[in-house]
């Protein structure tokens, strides 16, 4: 079965650091996302007619900042033209400040089923600097609340690498944040990009080095395990059966839909990715064709070599008898190059039939992607 992602691309502003196709909410730009949506999905759901969707994901942005009536519309736009599963994982991005009880309701009615809160830190002084609506009493009032309206599925994201962060303080940041019980946690190092207004300011502050960094992150999955989470990819930690099933299929490489500006499908063989300028998706969507756009350049070599990235990502590693079974190829011996030097490095390893990343490669696993891809 199919995932299906929604990129709704608005917020009520925009964080110091982030990078991401959103933009403030605004009611004309809105309207026109909504009529686009429309029209998307109106488009795809004539191409992809009996294909049942066992996983949706409102991401963005954030959904929850469109209000209740806008958020039903969504969900309904979409379980309307296709065929989502009953027991479908329904996620939806949310931040805390937005969470009020109108908004539960909606997500409630609509199906959704989890919910990924975007805390970062409980540090009040860096929630300002991030530029975050919310300080860290709202981030766990909104997780009660949740808890209380009765989801029961709920992950946490939190931050590393923050300005003026210590180790002492990611480490309270971890604890509070376990404190809430969560059944997933997402970690996020801190990455600049240099059209971001925390990056233009990155002078006044000072930001843990990449040792710092890298004990942060090791805190956190030793952390995490003793409080019984796997971690299951670089960056996620999960109860058991609480992995997101949605990522999953990201990283697993298997097919999904993707609806909004920037949002992205593979679909029978094809990577697609919509434009990320409203303006540039709005015309893209009138056109009334589905894909919006032309496939991605691609060809078996690149398909490979991206499937080998996708699936290191996972602590499970790259299967070598499913990888040459899909390619025609032992990843052992068309990365062997690569991969003695990774194992000499200590970032791989290669067990038996599965190339995993280690313990530092899981922290260093953009150098290893990089050389892969
Ligand atoms: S809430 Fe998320 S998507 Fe919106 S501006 Fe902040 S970091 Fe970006």
């Amino acid at each position: 079965m199919l995932g299906v992602y929604v990129h709704v691309p608005f917020c009520a502003s925009r964080c110091s650091y982030c990078d991401f196709a959103t933009a403030p909410f605004e009611e004309g730009a809105a309207s026109r996302y909504f009529k686009a949506l429309s029209q998307e999905l109106d488009a795809a759901a004539l191409m992809v007619d009996k294909v049942r969707a066992d996983t949706l994901y409102l991401g963005g942005g954030t959904p929850t900042a469109l209000g209740p009536e806008r958020l039903r519309n969504v969900l309904t736009e979409v379980t309307g033209r296709f065929a989502v599963a009953a027991e479908a994982e329904v996620t939806c991005e949310a931040n805390p400040e937005s969470l009020t009880a109108y908004i539960l309701d909606a997500l409630s009615e609509g199906g959704v089923n989890r919910l990924s809160l975007g805390i970062q830190t409980f540090d009040d002084a860096t929630l300002k600097i991030l530029g975050r609506r919310h300080d860290a009493t709202q981030a766990e009032d909104a997780y009660w609340h949740a808890q209380a309206e009765g989801f029961d599925n709920v992950s946490i994201d939190l931050m590393y690498g923050l300005p003026g962060q210590s180790l002492d303080g990611w480490t309270r940041d971890l604890a509070r944040g376990l404190a809430l019980k969560p059944e997933h946690v997402s970690l996020y190092g801190l990455t600049l990009e240099p059209d971001v207004k925390l990056y233009r300011e990155r002078a006044a502050y000072e930001f843990p080095d990449d040792d710092e960094q890298a004990a942060m992150y090791y805190a956190a999955i030793d952390k995490l395990a003793a409080a019984g989470f796997a971690q299951y990819e670089t960056s996620n930690f999960a109860r058991p059966g609480r992995e997101c099933r949605h990522n999953l299929k990201y990283w697993r490489d298997e097919e999904y839909l993707g609806f909004g500006p920037s949002a992205a499908n593979h679909w029978r063989g094809g990577r697609y990715r919509n434009p990320p300028d409203l303006d540039e998706y709005c015309a893209a969507a009138a056109t009334g064709r589905w894909p919006l756009v032309n496939p991605e350049p691609s060809d078996a070599y690149r398909e490979m070599r991206t499937a080998a990235v996708l699936g290191l990502r996972l602590t499970e590693g790259v299967d070598a008898a499913a990888f040459e079974e899909r390619f025609g190829v032992n990843p052992k011996t068309y990365y062997e190059k690569e991969l003695a030097e990774f194992v000499a490095t200590g970032l791989v390893t290669v067990d038996g039939e599965s190339v995993r990343l280690t313990r530092p490669g899981l922290f260093l696993a953009d150098e290893v992607f990089a050389a892969l891809i």
